[in-house]
């Protein structure tokens, strides 16, 4: 992520939890300013803001498209709140709001937003079996369960994390196509400058859920993006970048949601090693 620029009396904040949660936060006072903040390069933000209003938009440079739930406040604006969940095309750009502030008052807004790939959802049949993202030889523990409270709540209800040790390799749980990734990230740790930093894969199912593979070591990708995977095949080695604690594989399954936020997550059953 690009860092916020601070510009005469406009303060602008970014932060993303994981991989999809973004949380933004801008406080606008009486500045002309127009800026673009990206996401990994690939989703950006761009923010219109004069004395009196503010837009945003989105640009996906995603070669998919890209669901997007958003809510606003505003102090003195008008509208006072609003809550979104649009589609953004591929390779597209898309309005998310404009407001304008009410006549001789001071203002100020904040959003957050959540992404997710917008694919077409069939299903997830709760009866699938998943394989363990890592060899089944290994038992390493859950150090954060569904229903964490750390991080794994809303749309990450049902995501799981195993204390993995630096450097372990990662296998595909399931068959599926890689559709995004990131690897070159050595940005990790507890604070709030790490998130958003984390190295992932994003493996594609028939059935329209993503994969969801997070906290890689750098240079920890073994494989491309289009590549179709096997379940068992190597994809990768574990690490501790993003937003992270300690060493470990965050995993969940996906789909986007058209109402309410972007995207839920799904209950994981593996097979038994
Ligand atoms: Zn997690």
């Amino acid at each position: 992520m690009i860092s916020p620029k601070i510009t005469g009396r406009i303060i602008s904040q970014g932060i993303i939890l994981f991989c999809f949660l973004f949380l933004l936060t801008s406080i606008a006072q009486a500045t002309e300013n127009n800026r673009t903040e990206c996401f990994k390069q690939v989703l950006c933000y761009t923010t219109a803001e004069d004395d009196r209003s503010a837009r945003l938009a989105l640009q996906n440079n995603f070669p998919f498209p890209i669901r997007i739930s958003l809510e606003l406040t505003g102090h003195n604006t008008e509208p006072a709140a609003a809550a979104i969940n649009l589609a953004v095309p591929a390779l597209g750009t898309q309005a998310l709001f404009s407001l304008k502030a009410k006549r001789g008052t001071t203002w100020r807004y904040r959003w957050t937003s959540e992404v997710h790939p917008d694919l077409p959802f069939k299903g997830h049949d709760p009866d699938l079996l998943y394989d363990l993202p890592f060899a089944s030889q290994h038992v390493f523990p859950v150090i954060q369960p569904p229903g964490g409270r750390l991080s794994h709540f809303g749309p990450q209800k049902w995501a799981i994390d195993w204390a993995l040790p630096e450097g372990t390799e990662i296998l595909a749980a399931r068959e599926g196509r890689v559709i995004a990734l990131r690897e070159n990230s050595d940005q990790g740790g507890p604070t709030e400058s790490t998130k958003g930093e984390e190295n992932f894969i994003w493996i594609a199912h028939s059935d329209g859920t993503v994969g969801n593979y997070l906290h890689l070591r750098q240079a920890g990708v073994v494989v491309s993006v289009g590549d179709e995977v096997q379940r068992g095949q190597l994809i990768g080695y574990s690490g501790n970048t993003g937003f992270s604690t300690a060493p470990h594989l965050h995993f969940h399954v996906s789909s986007a949601r058209k109402t309410g936020p972007a995207f839920q997550s799904h209950p994981v059953h593996f097979k038994n090693p």
